[in-house]
């Protein structure tokens, strides 16, 4: 049983309610019960950690650091429990899990050093001392999607905390129980209960949160849908973070090399089962190539081991919830009805070791229409869809053709081309020969356009901690 943590008690909602999470490759298996929290939890938990951070603000940038350090290496010692936990929590093969767990800890050293990094300027004067200073922003609330329920928290938990911030965490209710294991973490490491409340629940908690004007700053990952709703609510004078959703190209030039081509669309396209924000949903393909192409992603798609995360060889795991699967069912019949060709896939696979989980077979889709849903909407499934260039002009427009703006790549071995590509394509990520998915944790993330508020980065770069960060100008006279 996973608990709301506020003011240091471990607790269930005011409300009693709560909402079991079962296995996505079998439903029959529990994995957490959690509460099912209200506005009364959210507004006991901004007051807890309203009051109860200003001891972890004013802690030395060191003992900070070390802290983070310190959760790093007690989530490390428990790698191999957590990667078993998120296969069966969120539907991950193990490899997958395994790459996530290893990246979590490593975020928390990486933002560990922010503490102490967040310097500030002098400025050249007549009358005396002028100079910046930056200290923390006050109570953040962290708000986040189920599809890396320990990455994506340590990267906003991480940084909030190493500034001296008070963090209320309200993870997916999807993934309760990582939510839980990174918390319990940071509390063992030595963030004061103060600092830090966890409230598990659904869209209604997030946006208590979002409208608590005690909340200083809010940072969201999740769908464009839930964070547009988020940014009203925040208003003008608070910080609102918010990295959303995508719709991500990936295209390929008539001189690429087209097994290298197939192996980059299909690892982006149906990696994390197509449930990455990053991953692949759209294919560009030149004319001359787009026919073989297709035959080779096919291919590929349809040799993919599909089972439980944990199995012997399995490549793709489930979906991680029955809407998920309802969703991408719906787009194959939206696909179907606006005349695009379903090539593979487009149901659940066939056999009993299917059939008590969310699966479903790697699609691909071809002759899709530029305006057509399936070309333009984000389905976060294990739906691919081709479209055609007849020129590399055509290629940038169809991929800027979108109202989002998230990841994007390029297969050509002409670096000319590529560079031209990387400058044209509105994108917050360009890849030139790589999937659309997978960055480093040392670089800057996020979206363009709906895909984010592309006020702050995430992940790193000059603005990241920026975010959770005040700046005060001082003047002194001697
Ligand atoms: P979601 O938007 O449904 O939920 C995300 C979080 O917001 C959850 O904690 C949810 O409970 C909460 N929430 C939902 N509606 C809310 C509202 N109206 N007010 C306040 N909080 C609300 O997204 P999801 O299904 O958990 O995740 C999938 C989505 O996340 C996809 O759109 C995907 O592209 C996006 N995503 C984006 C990134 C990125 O970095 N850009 C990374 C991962 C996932």
């Amino acid at each position: 049983m996973s608990a709301n943590l506020i003011g240091g008690e471990w607790r269930g909602s005011a409300s009693g309610r709560v909402r079991d999470r079962h296995n996505p490759a079998d439903t029959r298996q529990l994995v957490a019960t959690a509460p099912d929290s209200t506005a009364a939890d959210v507004d006991a938990a901004v007051s807890a950690v309203a009051d109860g951070h200003v001891e972890w603000s004013r802690t030395s940038p060191q003992r900070r650091a070390e802290v983070l350090d310190t959760a790093a290496a007690l989530l490390e010692r428990d790698q191999e429990k957590l990667a078993a936990e998120l296969v069966a929590e969120e539907g991950k093969t193990l490899a997958e899990a395994t790459m996530e767990v290893r990246r979590t800890p490593a975020n928390l050293r990486f933002y560990a050093g922010e503490a102490l990094r967040a310097t500030g300027s002098t400025y050249p004067s007549e009358s005396g001392l002028v100079y910046t200073a930056r200290s923390a922003v006050g109570v953040v609330a962290a708000i986040t999607p189920w599809n890396f329920p320990l990455n994506i928290p340590s990267r906003k938990l991480g940084p909030a905390l190493a500034c001296g911030n008070g963090v209320v965490y309200k993870p997916s209710e999807v993934t309760p129980l990582l939510a839980t294991r990174l918390v319990e973490a940071l509390l063992e490491a030595g963030v004061p209960a103060g600092a830090l409340a966890l409230v598990h629940g659904g869209a209604e908690v997030g946006a208590a949160l979002a409208r608590d004007r005690r909340v200083a700053a809010v940072t969201f990952t999740g769908s464009t849908a839930a964070g547009n709703s988020i940014h009203g609510a925040v208003g003008a004078s608070r910080r609102c973070q918010l990295e959303m959703g995508g719709k991500n190209p990936v295209v390929v030039l008539p001189d690429a090399d087209l097994d290298r081509a197939a192996a980059i669309v299909v690892r982006g396209a149906f990696g994390l089962s197509g449930q990455a924000c990053t991953g692949t949903s759209r294919v560009i393909a030149a004319d001359t190539v787009h026919d073989e192409l297709l035959a080779r992603v096919v291919r590929r798609a349809e040799a993919l081991r599909l089972g439980e995360g944990l199995a012997d060889g399995v490549e793709m795991g489930p979906l991680a919830t029955a809407q998920q699967l309802a969703k991408t069912a719906e787009y194959v019949r939206i696909g179907l009805a606006e005349g695009a060709v379903l090539r593979t896939g487009g149901q659940a696979p066939d056999g009993a070791r299917y059939e008590h989980g969310h699966f479903f077979l790697p699609t691909v889709f071809s002759e899709v229409a530029a305006g057509s849903r399936l070309a333009r909407e984000e389905i976060f499934g294990p739906v691919l869809a081709f479209l055609r260039a007849g020129s590399f002009d055509e290629a940038v427009r169809l991929a800027n053709d979108s109202d989002y703006g998230l990841s994007a790549a390029v297969v050509t071995p002409d670096l000319g081309a590529a560079l031209d590509f990387a400058d044209r394509v509105r994108a917050g990520l360009v890849k030139v020969n790589q999937p659309t998915t997978g960055m480093a944790m040392n670089a800057p993330f996020g979206g363009l356009k709906e895909s984010s508020t592309q006020t702050f980065k995430e992940q790193a770069g000059e603005t990241m901690s920026r975010f959770y960060t005040v700046e005060k100008t001082v003047y002194v006279a001697s």
